[in-house]
């Protein structure tokens, strides 16, 4: 992958997550500290200033230092899962993926995910849109790019009517039923971000 697309894919995450940083911090402040927009915004802020020096780097290289980057930058529960998810997507991916790579990778991640935040898919979190957009990786077929956001949004906005049980937001119980996830919507941001830069 040329250092010109990982540079595109980097400024298409950041300026998602910049564009929606006060949509996530009103998520967060439904459900759990108000704090998600504003961690999400100086991780990848600290991504983005960085962005040529990583776009320089093969990816698994790129990956691991956006989640080191994520890792001292975000804090809060996100910033080590989001950390974890994209070192793990470093270690796993070759320098120039498949869709069959980025789908065992993904798997792998999500599993490290797991193993970092004790969490499973149906929690309301974050794995809540990685793990649909795995299935839907790992079935691949046509126009996956342009498939992909539907695929995540859609995910994403399933957060709604499940009780949290990890995070903050596990501290309601039933009260956080009928809000979305801050963490699944910003994992949906990303994803349809990343979409969007490569199907363009
Ligand atoms: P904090 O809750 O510490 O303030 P953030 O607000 O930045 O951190 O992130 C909250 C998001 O992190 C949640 O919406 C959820 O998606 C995700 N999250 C929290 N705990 C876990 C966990 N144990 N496993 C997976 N995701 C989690
Ligand atoms: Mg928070
Ligand atoms: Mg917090």
């Amino acid at each position: 992958m040329n250092a010109a697309l990982k540079k595109k894919l980097i400024e298409a995450m950041a300026d998602a997550i910049l564009a929606h940083a006060d949509e996530l911090t009103v998520l967060d402040q439904a459900i759990g500290d108000g704090d998600h927009g504003l961690n999400m915004k100086r991780g990848f802020e600290a991504v983005l200033a960085e962005a040529d020096a990583i776009a320089a780097r093969p990816l698994p290289d790129a990956l691991k230092t956006i989640g080191t980057t994520l890792v001292m930058k975000v804090g809060g529960a996100s910033g080590p899962l989001y950390g974890t998810l994209f070192m793990a997507l470093g270690k796993e991916l070759p320098p120039e993926p498949t869709i069959a790579d980025l789908a065992r990778a993904l798997a792998a991640a999500i599993e490290a995910v797991k193993a970092r935040g004790k969490s499973e898919l149906g929690q309301k979190t974050m794995l809540d849109v990685l793990g649909p957009l795995q299935v839907a990786l790992a079935e691949g077929g046509a126009d996956l790019a342009s498939r992909l956001p539907a695929v995540a949004n859609g995910a994403a906005e399933a957060t709604m009517p499940l009780k949290a049980v990890r995070g903050r937001a596990s501290f309601l119980g039933e009260r956080s039923i009928g809000h979305m996830d801050p963490g699944a919507r910003s994992s949906a941001l990303l994803a349809t971000a990343i979409c969007n830069a490569i199907g363009a």
